[in-house]
């Protein structure tokens, strides 16, 4: 199994790249951002609880994020693999995903690590607040809280798949596919090993 986790800040262009990861080689995507807005959209308990912290920018609870790709793993038992992106977003959720794919007889394969300064992911957040609806990507504020809430919780995750060998970081900025070719490249290494 190819079990990638794509990471990188608010606006880094994880949901851009996975899209394209996910039909070239046949995995599952399974975004905790839009499964949380999923869970809002239904007017679910969860999602109600989920939006209060969302709408200020803050992670929600562990348990809940893990809880909701535990189920998602387990409905997709058959699947070549799984990238996770938007999660983990702490080192506890990190350590509760080994937990579960080790119960499924798998493991992450690699971290990849889309690396983009602040800046540069503020202007495209705010661009992308224009069309895509979500009202986290249209106030400054509450886009700069989130990008503090990554460096202070989300961040120390990458020293955790750095200490497994695992890790890898690729330049976010640039044109899309060659983002992307370099991205494939790191997979295809792994694969040929
Ligand atoms: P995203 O779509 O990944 O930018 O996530 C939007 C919001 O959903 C975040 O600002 C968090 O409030 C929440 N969220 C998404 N994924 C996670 C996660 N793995 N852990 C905690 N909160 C999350």
């Amino acid at each position: 199994m190819l079990n990638i986790v794509l990471f990188g800040p608010p606006g880094a262009g994880k949901g851009t790249q996975s899209q394209k990861l996910i039909e070239k080689y046949n995995l599952v995507h399974l975004s905790t951002g839009d499964l949380l807005r999923s869970e809002i959209a239904a007017g679910t308990e969860l999602g109600l609880r989920a939006k209060s912290l969302m709408d200020q920018g803050i992670l929600v609870p562990d348990e809940v994020v893990i809880g909701m790709i535990s189920n998602k793993v387990q409905e997709n038992e058959n699947a070549g693999g799984f990238i996770f992106d938007g999660f983990p977003r702490t080192v506890p959720q990190a350590q509760g995903l080994d937990k579960l794919l080790l119960q499924h007889d798998t493991q992450i394969s690699c971290m990849l690590a889309l690396e983009v300064d602040e800046e540069e992911l503020t202007q495209r957040l705010l661009l992308r607040g224009q069309t895509s609806g979500r009202p986290d990507d249209q106030n400054e504020e509450l886009i700069r809280k989130r990008v503090q809430e990554y460096n202070t919780k989300t961040a120390p995750v990458a020293d955790y798949y750095a200490g497994q060998g695992k890790y890898f970081s690729v330049d976010g900025i640039g044109e899309i596919d060659d983002i992307f070719n370099e991205l494939c490249q790191h997979i295809d290494a792994l694969k040929s090993k």
